[in-house]
């Protein structure tokens, strides 16, 4: 079912035909005022209380600039030589985070338009070519702040209602038939890396802002994919895979944090949208069911552009951490196609905590207390992030 089509049936367009016949009368050139793009439609959904999104139509090439002003909470939204070409009336502009929407033209051509929010919440845009039967768009998505671990100020009955933990997906890798990396004292990949997530789950557990769910909690095979559907049931906010490498050189050590490649994505793109039915929530609230595959592979690419983009700044600050207490293999966040990491719309990186094929850090890697010391780093990494994105 199309989540959207409700809402898309409430929105009455009322064209001003006079608007050209008055500007005529002005003595303004219409060629001019045609050259200009026009704003003709704003269209806005509302896929969970979480999430709003504002889709501007215009008819050609424009620039945009967004920014947020506080008291009260809202987003500007400035499209550069831009006209509004039709008054549209929507008869339900408000969502759990937006509470309505104008527009006014300003000086230099300018067509602002503001969001008035309920709070404070995170923008995110991006801008569409043509495809198919749509024209150029703006997108704006909004996201609820309270997906943050950092409680917000509010009165105690409020503060009950916002506060929402933030969720971690750990996934230790391999499990059952799958041994993964064998050290030469027979250490397995799938035993340590269990090991370390269960301290992982611990430490997150224990604090109250954050909680982790695992994707296998004991010595079980479980496939990529299903892995990515735990975390997605779970409506975790991020993905953490956890491995140990083996190399057929010995001496190679160190740890390495991984994030998907978009050359990666793009041949699983096609996968999702071979689930049509499931892929509707994946991109936040775009539905793809009347969409062609290709426009569906776009807006699949550029959620997954976002995500990678936020993949690399997690993994960047939980490599930082894992340097304080590991050697690192490389300084850098890798790149790479693992089909663990390509749920286009949850932050996820793969770590590689060291090298089974090095003795010494088999030997390590076997210590409970390394383990721990390990887990720690991640969980610092995790909310120095957290932290980062907030500000
Ligand atoms: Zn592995």
């Amino acid at each position: 079912m199309d989540p959207f089509a409700k809402t898309r049936r409430l929105f009455l367009k009322r064209v001003t035909r006079y608007g050209l016949a008055l500007a005529l009368l002005a003595g303004a050139k219409p060629a001019l005022a045609k050259s200009k793009p026009a704003l003709t439609g704003i269209r806005i959904s509302q896929s969970t209380d979480d999430h709003t999104r504002v889709v501007f139509d215009l008819t050609g090439d424009f620039e945009h600039n967004l920014f947020t002003l506080n008291d009260p909470h809202r987003i500007v939204i400035d499209l550069h030589d831009t006209r509004e070409s039709e008054v549209i009336e929507i008869s339900d502009k408000a969502t759990t985070l937006m509470r309505g929407i104008r527009s006014a033209s300003k000086d230099g051509g300018r067509l602002r338009v503001v969001l008035d929010l309920r709070g404070k919440a995170r923008p995110r845009s991006f801008e569409l070519k043509p495809d198919g039967k749509a024209g150029h768009r703006l997108v704006v998505d909004l996201y609820a702040t309270h997906l943050s671990p950092t409680p917000i100020k509010t009165s105690q009955q409020e503060r009950s209602k916002q506060k929402k933990q933030f969720v971690i997906a750990l996934d230790p890798g391999h499990g059952g038939r799958d041994p993964g990396a064998i050290g030469k004292k027979g250490t397995r990949e799938k035993d340590v890396a269990l090991s370390v997530a269960k301290k992982l789950k611990t430490l997150i557990n224990r604090d109250s802002g954050y909680r982790a769910i695992l994707t296998r909690d004991g010595d079980r095979f479980v496939t990529l994919r299903n892995r990515v559907k735990k975390a997605r049931e779970a409506e975790a906010d991020i993905f953490v895979s956890l491995h140990a490498d083996s190399f057929h050189k010995s001496n190679v050590t160190g740890a390495s944090v991984y994030a998907l490649s978009l050359s990666g994505a793009s041949s699983e793109a096609a996968r999702w949208i071979a689930e049509k039915e499931n892929a509707s929530d994946l991109i936040g609230g775009i539905s793809l069911d009347d969409k062609d595959d290709l426009i569906a592979s776009v807006l699949l690419d550029l959620s997954q552009t976002a995500t990678i983009q936020d993949s690399l700044e997690l993994g960047s600050d939980v490599l930082k951490n894992i340097g304080k207490v590991s050697r690192l293999n490389n300084r850098q966040v890798q790149q790479a196609g693992f089909a663990v990491l390509k749920a286009p719309d949850m932050p996820s990186i793969l770590i590689e905590t060291a090298f089974l094929s090095n003795p010494a850090e088999e030997k390590k890697l076997r210590n409970p207390k390394h383990q721990h010391k390990l887990a720690k780093a991640v969980f610092s990494g995790i909310k120095n992030h957290l932290k980062n994105r907030q500000a």
